[in-house]
């Protein structure tokens, strides 16, 4: 059984005041979800403040980017032992802003996933075409393609401790959902690009999140496909009321 992963991206919204405001409703609904686990992945510097405003409660924190280097000459990047010394656990690594606006390839995303790994982080690695790409019928190609320049270049043992999400471009903050069935075709070309890579324990293991315009009233049908072992929500993970629906699918 996969338990699931309902992780919110707040994206570049919130200031520390607005955290606590967020976690002070959030975590009465929400806080101690035994069904799943929780992430919010906050701005790093409401980091702090979100691990304190969590503490006690099932939910663990989230970085929205990391670092490959320890330390160094690598002005605007955070590394992992100073994302690890908030107290987060998680790092969302390779989202499609950061590819779309950040230049971020398939070889960075390893190497920050290696990273995360490294300092006991759970990497939280996106995938997923964009709409040229799907109308050309390129999806899987463009998926296989992003899965081999990257994270199949973990080791087995660390590719048992990363968590997918696959989240279409054109479903990014567009309010257009796939429908679970071609969510759940995209989730099944991943996890047979697993299987074939790490081998079948490895492909029923890996958790893979579905991203994009999740809302509290699409989240029950997404999540009854069993290919889906949770979501990635961005915009709607920002109210607490709405995305502690979401958790309670
Ligand atoms: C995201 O930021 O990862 C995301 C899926 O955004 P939204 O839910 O707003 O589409």
């Amino acid at each position: 059984m996969r338990k699931p992963v309902m992780a919110g991206n707040w994206k570049m919204y919130k200031t520390p005041a607005e955290t606590l405001a967020f976690f002070e409703k959030f975590r009465p609904l929400a806080g101690n979800a035994a069904h799943c686990e929780v992430v919010i992945c906050p701005p790093f510097t409401n980091l702090f403040a979100a691990v304190e405003a969590a503490k006690g409660t099932a939910i663990r924190i989230g970085a929205q980017n990391i670092g490959w280097a320890k330390e160094g000459a690598f002005t605007g990047e955070v590394s992992g032992s100073m994302i690890q010394a908030t107290g987060a656990t998680h790092a969302l690594v390779g989202h499609s802003e950061r590819r779309q606006y950040f230049a971020e390839s398939d070889e960075t995303v390893l190497k920050r996933s290696q990273a995360a790994l490294e300092i006991g982080l759970t990497p939280i690695v996106c995938v997923g075409e964009r709409l040229d790409e799907r109308e050309g019928g390129r999806t899987e190609s463009v998926l296989t393609q992003q899965f081999q320049n990257g994270i199949a270049g973990l080791t087995e043992q660390q590719f048992a401790r990363i968590v997918i999400a696959y989240e279409p471009v054109w479903a990014i903050g567009t309010g257009k959902t796939a429908t679970p069935e071609i969510a759940a075709d995209a989730h099944r070309v991943i996890r047979g690009l697993v299987r074939a890579k790490f081998g079948k324990g490895a492909g029923d293991a890996i958790r893979i999140l579905y991203g994009g315009s999740v809302k509290p009233d699409n989240v029950k049908s997404l999540m009854a496909q069993p290919e889906i072992d949770g979501v990635l929500v961005g915009g709607a993970s920002l109210d607490p009321a709405g995305f502690a629906s979401i958790v309670n699918f």
